[in-house]
This record gives structure tokens, C-alpha cells and sequence, in this order.
């Protein structure tokens, strides 16, 4: 059965441009001018990833977004404008699962969609085992143990933690608040500078050691692990 594709866009053109792209790549699409009607598409439709513009008439793609996430986990690609270094880091906060800059070529929306549905089911397949292996880099987090180049190497709980949650979605931008309260809870009585310790320490560890992926700062959001040929 194709995968649906809610297409949250004003702008009539690129939502048709979306429209006939995703459905020629095999995807089911239905199109919402504007928060209103998303959410009501939302809920009939049953999409299993939605694309949603930030800046929408009757009700923006933030208001749309809340509403999304009060009924559960499906995700979502903002599509923000150019230059709005905010609004990725407002969306990726509030849930989004990723977010692509206007003007975009199809050819991106489409490796984001890919992706962000290739997560989302593996996290549903492999819920239970944490290992993730990558070329010479596997991350136990039921043994608490890190292999980098066929070698264990020592490394703190948080550590090991931090970096089982960059990898577990990998190309994936996360603030360093989300890291904050994903790995270290809500409660955490630190600052973001706890992040950055973490990550340079993981770095030291982890410099050099493969083409395949690494450990990326994303100027003014945070931090990923970025996979690269995927
Ligand atoms: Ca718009």
C-alpha cells in the first residue's frame, strides 16, 4: 500500500509541484491550503508523514504542529523560509522531525522523506535491542559499550548516551536543550555547555576514524551525526 503524504502549503504551485512529484514516486497525496483544513485532513486522510509550511493562513504550522503531536507521534517535515534559523530550532523543539529551507529542489524533499520514514519505522522495528552499528563504530547501549575500530574503548554513561541518541537518527539536527532533556531529563540542573563538553570529548574519541559518518556542529541549531552516502 503507497505511503501518504499530507501536503501543507498555501502557495498553489508548489504544492502542486509537490503534489505531482510525490505521486509519481509512488506516494499517496492529498493537499491542505491552509491549518484549518490540515487538521482536518490530518485526521481523515491518516497521512503517515506530513510536509507543513510555517507560514499558513487560519491557523500557522506551529498551531498545526501542536495539534498533530496532541494526537501522536506521526512525523513531520516543516518547510520553513529561507534564512529563519529560529523557526527551525521553534519546530524542532515542538516536535518536528525535520525541516527543509525554501526555495528547496524535489530531489531534497524527497531524500528527507525517505529518511525520516526509514527512521521512524526502525525505530518501531527495533524497539527493545540498542546496538547501532555503523563502519568501525558500534554503540551498545545494553552493554554499555562503545567499539570503535574493533577496540573498547571507555567511555561515561552520559557519554555513551549522548551519542546512541545522535546515532539512533542519524542526519537528524537536535538543539542542545532537546539533547538536554532527552538524554539528561528534564530535571537536569545543568546548561547547554554540558552538551558541548560531551560532544568534544565524544570527538576526541571518535576523530578520524571512519568517511562514514561524524559527529557535525550545525552552526547555530546544534548538533547531529551526520551519515554520509545514505
Ligand atoms: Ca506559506
Amino acid at each position: 500500500m503507497a505511503q501518504k503524504i499530507l501536503i501543507v502549503e498555501d502557495e498553489a504551485n508548489i504544492a502542486q509541484l509537490l503534489h505531482l512529484y510525490l505521486e509519481k514516486e509512488g506516494y499517496e497525496t492529498q493537499i491542505a491550503p491552509d491549518g484549518g483544513k490540515a487538521v482536518e485532513l490530518f485526521r481523515s486522510f491518516a497521512p503517515d508523514l506530513v510536509l507543513l509550511d510555517v507560514m499558513l493562513p487560519v491557523m500557522d504550522g506551529w498551531s498545526v504542529l501542536k495539534k498533530i503531536r496532541e494526537e501522536g507521534k506521526t512525523p513531520v517535515i516543516m518547510l520553513t523560509a529561507k534564512g529563519e534559523t529560529d523557526d527551525k530550532i521553534t519546530g524542532l523543539e515542538q516536535g518536528a522531525d525535520d525541516y527543509i529551507v525554501k526555495p528547496f529542489e524535489t530531489k531534497e524533499v524527497l531524500a528527507r522523506i525517505r529518511a525520516v520514514l526509514r527512521r521512524t519505522m526502525g525505530e518501531e522495528e527495533n524497539a527493545g535491542g540498542k546496538k547501532l552499528s555503523f563502519d568501525k563504530l558500534v554503540i551498545n547501549l545494553d552493554a554499555y559499550e562503545l567499539m570503535v575500530d574493533g577496540k573498547r574503548i571507555d567511555t561515561p554513561p552520559k557519554e555513551l548516551e549522548l551519542l546512541y541518541h545522535l546515532a539512533s537518527a542519524p542526519n537528524r539536527v537536535f538543539t542542545r536543550n532537546q539533547l538536554l532533556d532527552e538524554v539528561w531529563g528534564f530535571d537536569y540542573f545543568g546548561d547547554s555547555r554540558t552538551v558541548d563538553v560531551h560532544i568534544k570529548r565524544l570527538r576526541e574519541k571518535l576523530e578520524g576514524v571512519s568517511e562514514a559518518w561524524s559527529l557535525k556542529t550545525v552552526w547555530g541549531v546544534g548538533y547531529k551525526f551526520e551519515v554520509t552516502g545514505s
